[in-house]
C-alpha cells in the first residue's frame, strides 16, 4: 500500500476549468479502490463548491507566511481532501488562474510557489498531519517546484510529474526568482531556470522522478520542437522516465443507459432510441426536425488548440450537404462572433450555444449522430471519449490522444469491427471536410453505421486499467 499524495490546481466537483480537474476528481478515487491511500492537496479557493464538513487541521509557517490545512472529503467518495488555506492568495472572487474579469492573477507566481512549498512540507510530515508520503504526484506547471524543492531533501517520497498540457508553463522573471524567496541552489538550466526565466513546469520535468502525459502519442509529440515548446530537447533527454497514460472518464456520469440529463435513456441493444434525443437537440437548437439528416455536434474551449477556425473556414461549403452542426461552447470573443453570425446566415443548418453547460453538453452528446474535434494539438481529450460511449461517432484529428483512443473507419478496421470513427491528418479545413463528406456517406448505410456506433460503445474508457498503470509506475519508484 502506497501513501500517495495528489497535488492539483484543480478537482472536479469542488472546481473545474477543464480536464486536469476531471482527472484529479476521478483518478485519486479509482487509486483508494486499488487499495492506496491517497489524498488530495489543492488551494482553497473563495469559489470551492464544498459540500461535505470542513475542518481545520493545523497551520504551517512557511516563507514568513501562516497557512493553515483545512480537510474536507471529495463528494460521493471518501478521498480526503487537504486545503490549503491562505485568504491573501486564495480567498478572491475568480477562478484558479483568472480574476472575476478574466485577466491572469498577477501574482500567480507566489500563490503556486506557496501552494509548492505547503505540499513539501505535508509530503515531509512536516504539517503535523502525521502522514509521510511515498510518492507525490504532481500536475502541470501549478505544482512544478515540488520535484525541484524536493531534490533538496535528504529523505523524499519518490515524484511524478504529468503533464496535461505542455502549452502552460508557468513562466516568470528571474525578479520573480529572487522575490519568491527560492533556494539559490536550483537556479540553474539543470532545474527551474530557462534561457533567464523561472520555469515552474521546468521544476517538473527536469527533476521527477518520473514524467508522465496523458497519453502514449501525446507523450512522443512533446519530444519534438512542434510541440514541446522549446522543451522538447529535455523531455527527450528524459524519454526513458517518460511515458503516456491515458485518461478514463467517469462512466457512471457518462453512461447513456442511466444519464438523467438525456431525453431518452439507450443502449447498445437499444440504438434506436438514440433518435428521440436526435430530435430533442434539434428541437433545443431550433433545427428542422430531420431523422435522416446527420446531425454534427462540437462542444469545447473556443481557443486555437481546438482548431475552431478550421471549423469556421469549412461550414460555409459544409452547408452544401445534407447535415446539421450544434456546437456549445465558450472563449476567444472572435471566434464566438463568428460562429454566431454562421449561425444567424443559416438558421437552418448551424445552431450556435456560447456558454458553458454541462446540461446540454450531455443532451449533445446524445443526440448528435458524429462529433467534431479537429484539434491542433489534444495532450487526451475527453469529448471524443463520452462520444464513443454514446455512439456519436468522432471525427478527429490525428494528434495526441485522439490519435490513441478513435480508429478510423476504413476497409479493414470495418471489417474487423474496431472502427469507431473517423481521422484525418492535416491541421487544414480541407482535409476536414474531406473526412466530414467521408462520414456523411457511410452514414447513408445503416447497416455499416450501426456496427461503427457499437464497437465504439464497446470500448472501455473506465479509469480502472489507467489508474493501475499509475499504480505499477508508482511500485516501480
Ligand atoms: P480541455 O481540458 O483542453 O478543455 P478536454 O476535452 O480534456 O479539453 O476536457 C474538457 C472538458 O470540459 C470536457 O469534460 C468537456 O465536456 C467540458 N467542456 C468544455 N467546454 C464546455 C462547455 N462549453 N460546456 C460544457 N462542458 C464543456
Amino acid at each position: 500500500m502506497k501513501k500517495i499524495l495528489f497535488i492539483s490546481s484543480e478537482v472536479h466537483p469542488l472546481i473545474k476549468t477543464g480536464g486536469l480537474a476531471d482527472v484529479a476528481g476521478s483518478l485519486p478515487i479509482a487509486l483508494a479502490e486499488l487499495g492506496q491511500e491517497v489524498r488530495i492537496l489543492m488551494p482553497k479557493y473563495q469559489a470551492l463548491k464544498l459540500e461535505q464538513e470542513v475542518e481545520y487541521r493545523c497551520t504551517l509557517r512557511v516563507n514568513n507566511r501562516d497557512v493553515n490545512i483545512l480537510e474536507t472529503r471529495l463528494p460521493g467518495s471518501g478521498v480526503i481532501v487537504w486545503l490549503v488555506d491562505c485568504p491573501e492568495y486564495f480567498d478572491t472572487p475568480g477562478n484558479p488562474y483568472t480574476d472575476e474579469f478574466g485577466n491572469a492573477w498577477e501574482n500567480s507566481a507566489a500563490r503556486f510557489s506557496l501552494f509548492c512549498r505547503i505540499a513539501v512540507e505535508v509530503s515531509q510530515n512536516r504539517a503535523h498531519l502525521d502522514w509521510k508520503a511515498d510518492i507525490a504526484h504532481c500536475n502541470d506547471w501549478q505544482s512544478g517546484l515540488v520535484p525541484a524543492l524536493l531534490t533538496l531533501e535528504p529523505h523524499r517520497p519518490s515524484t511524478v510529474f504529468t503533464i496535461h498540457n505542455m502549452a502552460y508553463q508557468g513562466l516568470f522573471p528571474e525578479a520573480t526568482y529572487i522575490e519568491l524567496n527560492l533556494p539559490g541552489q536550483l537556479w540553474n538550466p539543470g532545474a527551474l531556470e530557462f534561457h533567464d526565466l523561472l520555469s515552474f513546469i521546468k521544476g517538473g520535468i527536469a527533476c521527477a522522478d518520473h514524467i508522465t502525459t496523458v497519453s502514449p502519442t501525446y507523450a512522443l509529440e512533446i519530444q519534438t520542437a512542434d510541440y514541446g515548446y522549446g522543451l522538447e530537447g529535455l523531455l527527450h533527454h528524459r524519454h526513458h522516465e517518460l511515458n503516456g497514460i491515458i485518461n478514463g472518464i467517469d462512466v457512471e456520469v457518462w453512461n447513456p443507459e442511466t444519464d438523467p440529463r438525456i431525453a431518452q435513456n439507450y443502449g447498445i441493444d437499444s440504438l434506436a432510441k438514440k433518435a428521440g434525443n436526435k430530435a430533442a437537440l434539434q428541437q433545443h437548437f431550433s433545427l428542422p426536425e430531420e431523422p435522416a439528416t446527420p446531425l454534427i455536434g462540437l462542444i469545447g474551449r473556443l481557443v486555437d488548440q481546438k482548431g475552431i477556425d478550421l471549423v469556421i473556414d469549412c461550414l460555409d461549403e459544409l452547408i452544401n450537404y445534407p447535415v446539421q452542426f450544434v456546437l456549445l461552447g465558450s472563449g476567444e470573443k472572435g471566434f464566438e462572433h463568428r460562429l454566431k453570425n454562421l449561425s444567424y446566415l443559416y438558421p437552418d443548418k448551424i445552431s450556435v450555444s456560447i456558454g458553458y453547460n454541462e446540461d446540454l453538453a450531455h443532451m449533445i452528446e446524445a443526440g448528435s449522430d458524429m462529433f467534431l474535434m479537429p484539434s491542433r494539438f489534444e495532450p487526451c481529450g475527453l469529448n471524443q471519449l463520452y462520444s464513443q460511449r454514446y455512439g456519436t461517432l468522432p471525427i478527429v484529428r490525428k494528434t495526441g490522444g485522439l490519435t490513441d483512443t478513435v480508429v478510423d473507419a476504413m476497409p479493414d478496421t470495418i471489417k474487423d469491427k474496431t472502427a469507431s470513427g473517423f481521422v484525418f491528418e492535416e491541421p487544414t479545413a480541407g482535409a476536414m471536410l474531406e473526412t466530414i463528406k467521408r462520414a456523411i456517406l457511410l452514414y447513408t448505410n445503416k447497416r455499416s453505421w450501426q456496427q461503427i456506433q457499437k464497437n465504439a460503445m464497446r470500448k472501455d474508457f473506465s479509469w480502472q486499467q489507467s489508474a493501475q498503470q499509475y499504480l505499477n509506475l508508482y511500485n516501480s519508484l
